[in-house]
């Protein structure tokens, strides 16, 4: 069920090159773990920039202890906090933290995610709280994350950024990616200042129908608006309202 050694680490080089390509993270930014075993993970050395990592930069960590068991590179300094989430979550298979703009603001502000604003939003991510701030690679921030694991995909930790989770070996690159996206998305749609949420029965048939397994908790935003089912206006429309005449 885990990857091999070799698909592993060739995961974390295409996940490191996507975040490097799509902004995610500047300089040595960035940190990316994937399972190969039931107690060891493949993980990113610190001081590397992610659109520059090689296999033989990558570490195999055992997860109960934190010990290097392979690799001559110095570990990430957010490891305990990787590890943690393996520790929390016997299920999870890979994580993934960056420092995304749309996201990292969110962190910045202390505004929790939580709007339904398309399927994905719903379904992927999820809604994304903000952990209270802790020292980025302090033993408080690595703990400070533990009660959030299995309730959520991803959280935002506070004035840092997300750290995302996932079940299998890409889903925490996926959710990352998509709560990075929804959190664009909240910024245009505070700019359009108009918004016609998924609602209520919207979001259930959804998870039923994608079966979806998602907490109370880390469920978006539920109304009971029927809103989305209004013609929609036009631009034209919109814009004569905006401009007030
Ligand atoms: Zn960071």
């Amino acid at each position: 069920m885990y990857l091999t050694d070799r698909e592993a680490k060739a995961l974390i080089i295409d996940v490191g090159r996507k975040m490097h390509e799509g902004g995610f993270v500047t300089a040595n930014d960035g940190n990316i773990t994937v399972r190969v075993g039931d107690d060891e993970v493949w993980a990113t050395p610190t001081g590397v920039n992610k659109g520059d990592l090689t296999e033989d930069k990558l570490l195999r960590v055992r997860i109960s202890d934190g010990a290097v068991l392979e690799g001559a590179w110095k570990p990430t300094s957010e490891l305990g906090m990787h590890l943690n989430v393996y520790r929390t979550d016997g299920e999870v298979v890979s994580t993934a933290h960056a420092h995304p703009l749309y996201l990292t603001a969110l962190a910045c502000a202390g505004i929790e995610l939580d709007l339904a604003s398309t399927p994905a939003a719903a379904c992927i991510s999820g809604r994304v709280p903000v952990v209270p701030y802790c020292c980025s690679g302090s033993q408080e921030l690595a703990k400070s994350i533990i009660p959030y694991v299995k309730d959520y995909h991803v959280v935002n930790l506070g004035n840092h950024g997300p750290l995302a989770w996932g079940k299998t070996p890409n889903e925490a690159w996926f959710n990352l990616e998509d709560a990075e996206a929804c959190a664009h998305l909240a910024f245009l749609i505070l700019e359009l200042k108009r918004f016609r949420p998924l609602n209520r029965e919207q979001v259930a048939t959804l998870h039923a129908f994608h079966h979806i397994r998602m907490t109370e908790a880390g469920t978006v935003n539920l109304l009971d608006s029927q809103a989305n089912q209004e013609p929609a206006i036009t631009f034209s429309e919109y814009l004569r309202q905006q401009m007030g005449d």
